[in-house]
C-alpha cells in the first residue's frame, strides 16, 4: 500500500512560506475523524471514555480538540497534570497513571481531583500519608510472564517495571477497601504499538476475568476497567492498519462472555490511547539542505533526532515522502540524516527514494505521537515549531520554535549569560 501525506505539495509550499522548516504539522480533520471512529467503536459501553495519553503529544491546542470531543487526559507527571488543569480538564476527566511517583505529583493530582491509578502496593501507604485514600482509586495490574496472542509473543510484562503482581492486586484491593475506598478500577498496559485487532480483546479478557475473581474473593466490585494504550499504527507501508471497529467489537464480545454473566454489565471501559489517537495525524516537515557522496549517499536535513527521536532510539521505521515526487521511481538509495554529532542521527538508512535535490521538502510520516514530545536539546539543538492544519485548510502556529533564549533560560543563575547578544545570531 502506498503511504500518502495528509498534505499536498501545493499546500506545503504555501505553509513553508509562513513557517520555516523544520516543524511538526498536525491534521485536525484526521484527528477528529479518528476520535469519532473510536467513540463509535465503543458506543456499546455506556461509560466508555478515552483518556488521551498526554505524553504522546502534550500540546494544549491538540488536547483541547480532543477534550471538545469528549476525551479526558491521562497524565503521568506534574507538568502534564498542570497542562490538563490549565485547560479546565480536571476531576474524573484526568487519569493519573504514574510510576515511581514523586510526592508532590500525588499531592497535585489529588488537589485537582484526578483519578489516581496506583503503580505499586507500597504506594497505598505513600499516598495515604500524603493525602489520605481517595474514594475512587485504581490499581495497575502486571500479570508477569510474556503477553501472548495465539502463538506469538507480543511483549514481556514480567520484565516491565510497572504494576502490581496478581497477589499484590488482591491484597491491595482488600487494604484499599478497609481504608475506605468506595469505587475501584483496574488498569493494565501489556504490549506497545500492537498492529493487530486482537490486542485489546485478549487484554480485556485477562482484566475482565481478574475483575470477576476480585469480586468473588474480596467483595470489591470494580467500576471501571482501563485498557490503557498500546493500540498501534502501521508505520510501514506494508502493514495492515488496525480496524478500531473490529477492536471495539472484540472487546464487546468478551465483555458479554465474562462480565455480563457475573452481574458486572455496568462496568465502564476506559482507554488511554496516545499513538493510535495522534500518530498518523502528524508529520515532520524538513528540507534537504545537503547531499554528501562518500562511502554512502547521504542527504542532510534541517531536522535532526532532537525533533524525532524514535529512529535513533529504537531503530524505528518512519516512512518518508519527497514532496512533488510521490509517483517518481524510488531508484536512489540514501541515508537521510540530521546534523547531530551522533551517527545514529538518521531518519532512514539505505532507504530507496526518488532522486532528492537540495531544497526538496521531505515529509517524515507518523510523528503525531511520541514525536515532538520525545524531543531534547542535545548538541544545543533547538526544538521545532508545531503547526495545526485546520479543517478549513488554514494553518495555525500551536507552538513556536525554540530560540537560543529558551536554551539559555535555565542559566539565569549565571549573570554573564544575561548579556548574551541574541540579535547577533538573528540571521
Ligand atoms: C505511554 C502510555 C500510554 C499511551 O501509550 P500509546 O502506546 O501511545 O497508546 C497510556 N498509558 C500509560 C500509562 C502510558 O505510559
Amino acid at each position: 500500500m502506498q503511504k500518502r501525506p495528509f498534505v499536498t505539495k501545493q499546500q506545503l509550499d504555501e505553509i513553508v512560506k509562513k513557517y520555516p522548516t523544520p516543524f511538526h504539522l498536525y491534521d485536525e480533520k484526521g484527528i477528529r475523524a479518528n476520535v469519532r471512529a473510536l467513540q463509535k467503536a465503543f458506543s456499546w459501553n455506556k461509560g466508555f471514555k478515552e483518556y488521551f495519553a498526554v505524553k504522546a503529544t502534550p500540546n494544549p491546542y491538540i488536547i483541547k480538540i480532543l477534550h471538545e470531543m469528549g476525551c479526558g487526559c491521562d497524565c503521568s507527571s506534574l507538568t502534564e497534570l498542570m497542562l490538563s488543569d490549565a485547560l479546565g480538564i480536571r476531576g474524573e476527566e484526568v487519569m493519573f497513571s504514574s510510576n515511581a511517583t514523586p510526592a508532590k505529583e500525588y499531592v497535585f493530582a489529588n488537589r485537582i481531583g484526578a483519578l489516581i491509578n496506583l503503580d505499586d502496593i507500597t504506594h497505598i501507604d505513600f499516598l495515604e500519608k500524603l493525602v489520605g485514600i481517595p474514594e475512587t482509586i485504581s490499581c495497575r495490574y502486571n500479570p508477569g510472564g510474556v503477553f501472548q496472542i495465539s502463538n506469538s509473543i507480543m511483549d514481556n510484562p514480567g520484565d516491565a517495571k510497572y504494576g502490581f503482581t496478581k497477589e499484590q492486586l488482591f491484597e491491595g484491593f482488600r487494604i484499599l477497601k478497609e481504608k475506605g475506598a468506595k469505587r475501584f478500577g483496574i488498569h493494565a498496559f501489556l504490549a506497545s504499538n500492537t498492529v493487530t485487532n486482537e490486542y485489546y480483546p485478549v487484554l480485556a479478557k485477562t482484566l475482565f476475568e481478574t475483575a470477576v475473581e476480585l469480586k468473588e474473593q474480596t467483595g470489591v466490585q470494580v467500576s471501571f476497567i482501563n485498557l490503557s494504550g498500546g493500540v498501534g499504527i502501521p508505520y510501514r507501508p506494508d502493514q495492515e492498519p488496525n480496524d478500531i471497529y473490529a477492536i471495539g467489537e472484540g472487546v464487546r464480545k468478551v465483555y458479554e462472555e465474562v462480565l455480563v454473566p457475573a452481574g458486572m454489565g455496568d462496568v465502564a471501559i476506559y482507554t488511554e490511547l496516545g499513538r493510535f489517537m495522534l500518530g498518523p495525524y502528524g508529520c515532520l516537515v524538513t528540507t534537504a539542505i545537503h547531499e554528501k557522496h562518500t562511502y554512502k549517499e547521504y542527504i542532510g536535513c534541517d531536522a535532526c533526532a532532537v525533533n524525532l527521536m524514535r529512529p535513533a532510539m529504537y531503530g524505528a521505521y518512519h516512512h518518508i515522502t519527497v514532496m512533488g515526487k510521490e509517483d517518481a521511481p524510488c531508484d536512489h538509495k540514501y541515508d537521510i540524516t540530521g546534523s547531530l554529532c551522533e551517527n545514529n542521527d538518521k531518519f532512514a538508512i539505505d532507504r530507496m527514494l526518488p532522486k532528492i535535490e537540495i531544497g526538496d521538502l521531505l515529509v517524515i510520516h507518523d510523528t503525531g505521537a511520541h514525536g515532538y514530545s520525545m524531543g531534547y536539546n542535545y548538541n544545543g539543538k533547538l526544538r521545532s515549531a508545531e503547526v495545526l492544519l485546520k479543517e478549513d485548510g488554514s494553518t495555525q502556529l500551536i507552538r513556536r520554535a525554540e530560540t537560543p533564549r529558551d536554551y539559555f533560560a535555565t542559566f539565569d543563575c549565571f549573570p554573564i549569560l544575561k548579556d548574551l547578544d541574541y540579535e547577533r545570531v538573528d540571521i
